[in-house]
Parts: structure tokens; C-alpha cells; sequence
């Protein structure tokens, strides 16, 4: 499907400055038309151009190669593919911009020519896929304290341990624990982009989808139940170490960790993608759609290392010949 304006035939986009859909053309709001695929769409409903080259095994939003419309693949965002949930994009391409020039300023040695010669390859805002599993669980704690007391009596020093037997039931349940279900985005990345502010997630409209890619789940929510299940087991232990307190030491002799997994929503959480090209190389940076963070590493520039560390050398000689100089002076 795509989205035309009603009063332009442009290609409407959802615009995250005003969190609303807006006519680049004719700065139309609201103005949208959805024109649903009848067949699966391999040509562009705009120009008729074929797609192929940018609709790879899990696309499910992409733009055209010719016209540069934004299409969504209609059967897959449908039946089992249908999203619950959706983080809309509140940082604007402009904004991710402007926020990644802040970050390469506060960079101390980041060359300064990299904003000035880096050539955008590309920019992209992704909807990457996640589930968000739901817990309920019920854990049984068992562990050995100890206190210890000293004293010293005449000539003698004493030391008293004391063991306590520890015991902890506790009930807690989760919610929308997220798992990055796409392989072709680095779970590093993911986990260096949060948090997200999950309050923001809405219900799945594909209208938030116009001006953006996306790609839909790779692996099946039973597949991945294990990572959140991970996730749980090392927050209950948490919950239980923060409710452990007063002891010199403290084992743990077992743990028993039952959950029930109660609900799992198919989420897409918003980041924009960025590659830059300096001096042959690539490189990457993501930016949370949500949040504004930026992930993503800069290439050092050597002068600014040398210079860098000759200040610091710098400063440790002349402190040297100040300390000599003091030295002299009470001798
Ligand atoms: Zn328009
Ligand atoms: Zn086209």
C-alpha cells in the first residue's frame, strides 16, 4: 500500500515533528489516502518500476529505487504478521542530524575534518522488530548469612560468626520485556540504544509506517522466549539480592525460578541508521527514533592523539622540575 495526498497526489508521510501525517508536497495534513495492493507488489504502485532490488526476504516497508515512494507490503503486515504494537518516531531526519553534529563535536578526537568530508551514504529511519513478553513468576530462595562480632579480653582477640539460614519467596511479574527479532540488526546496537520509553508504544497503525523502512520478524516469538526468560531469571535475582541485607557474607545455596509467560506483543521500535563514508572507510551510527541517544563510533584522529598527549606529558614535566625545585629548596 501506499499513501497519497488528497490534495496533491504526493506521497504523504507520517512526520514525527508534528506527530501527524503530513504532505511533504503541499504541507497537507491529515490529508491521506490509502491505496491498498490488490496483487502482491513487486512494481511500484506510483511508477510501475520494478522492486526487487529493494525488497529483500524480510522487507515489509521500503521506498521505491525510481520515485523514491514509500511502500508497505500489505501482505506483510497482515494475519500473522500484523504488528500489536508500534514506538512511532518522535526524532525528525533533521533532528537525528543536528544530534549526531553535537555528538562528533563533544568528540575530543574526532577529526575535525570527518563532519566537513564524511559523505552521507546513507540515511535511513528502520522499524526494527521485537517481542514484548509478559511474566508472571514465583521464586524460592535459599542462602547462609553470616555475622561477625570481635572483642579482645585481656591478652586475647575474639571473633564470633554467626550463620543465618535465609529464606525469600517472592512473586513478580514482568512486563513487555523486549527481544530484538530481527538478525540483520546487531543486538549490541539495540542494547546500547535503550532505553526506550515504552508508555510510548501505540496500537499497530500502518500509517506510522509511511516514510520509513522496515523489515518484519525473522525468527518466531517461541524462539526467542528463551532470551527473555534469561532476562527475567537475572531481574528476580536482582530483586532478590536488593531484599538481602546486614550480613559480613552471604551464599546462596539454591534458587528456584518459576515464570509463566502470559502475554507477548509484536512491537516496532524506531531508529535511524546512518552510514557514513570517510577515507574508504564506513561508518555506522544508529540513533534512538524515540530518545535522540546516539550509538555509534568515530574514527581517532592521530594528530589530535599526539597533541593530546604531549599536553599531558607536558604537564607531567614541568611538575617534576617543580617538585625538584621544592626539594632543593627544604634541602
Ligand atoms: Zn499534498
Ligand atoms: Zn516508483
Amino acid at each position: 500500500m501506499i499513501f497519497k495526498c488528497k490534495n496533491c497526489g504526493g506521497n504523504i508521510v507520517y512526520n514525527p515533528d508534528k506527530a501527524t501525517m503530513c504532505c511533504p508536497h503541499c504541507d497537507g495534513l491529515d490529508t491521506e489516502e490509502k491505496l491498498v495492493s490488490t496483487e502482491s507488489i513487486r512494481t511500484c504502485a506510483n511508477c510501475g518500476a520494478p522492486m526487487d532490488s529493494v525488497v529483500l526476504e524480510h522487507t515489509f516497508a521500503t521506498k521505491c529505487p525510481n520515485c523514491g515512494t514509500y511502500t508497505i507490503l500489505d501482505e506483510r503486515v497482515a494475519d500473522k504478521y500484523k504488528p500489536d504494537l508500534i514506538l512511532p518516531f518522535r526524532v525528525s531526519k533533521d533532528k537525528a542530524i543536528s544530534l549526531l553534529r553535537d555528538e562528533f563535536g563533544r568528540r575530543v578526537f574526532t577529526p575535525s575534518t570527518f563532519l566537513n568530508n564524511a559523505s552521507v551514504s546513507k540515511i535511513e529511519g528502520t522499524y526494527v522488530p521485537f517481542f514484548m513478553y509478559d511474566y508472571d513468576t514465583e521464586s524460592e530462595y535459599y542462602g547462609t548469612g553470616t555475622k561477625v562480632r570481635s572483642w579482645s579480653s585481656g591478652d586475647y582477640e575474639y571473633t564470633e560468626t554467626s550463620y543465618y539460614d535465609i529464606h525469600r519467596v517472592m512473586d513478580a511479574d514482568f512486563d513487555k520485556i523486549p527481544v530484538d527479532a530481527s538478525d540483520y540488526m546487531d543486538d549490541t546496537y539495540m542494547d546500547l540504544m535503550e532505553p526506550y520509553a515504552y508508555e510510548g508504544l501505540e496500537d499497530f497503525e500502518e500509517k506510522y509506517m509511511s516514510g520509513f523502512l522496515g523489515e518484519k520478524y525473522n525468527r518466531s516469538e517461541e524462539e526467542l522466549a528463551s532470551r527473555a526468560e534469561n532476562k527475567v531469571a537475572s531481574a528476580v535475582e536482582g530483586l532478590v539480592n536488593d531484599s538481602i541485607s546486614g550480613y559480613a557474607t552471604v551464599t546462596k545455596k539454591s534458587m528456584e525460578i518459576q515464570s509463566a509467560k502470559k502475554n507477548v506483543d509484536y512491537a516496532l521500535l524506531p531508529v535511524w541508521e546512518y552510514i557514513f563514508r570517510y577515507r574508504g572507510n564506513d561508518y555506522k551510527f544508529h540513533v534512538n527514533g524515540q530518545t535522540g541517544k546516539v550509538v555509534g563510533k568515530t574514527p581517532v584522529a592521530k594528530d589530535k592523539v599526539a597533541l593530546y598527549g604531549l599536553t599531558v606529558f607536558g604537564l607531567i614535566t614541568l611538575i617534576g622540575s617543580m617538585l625538584r625545585l621544592l626539594l632543593a629548596v627544604v634541602m
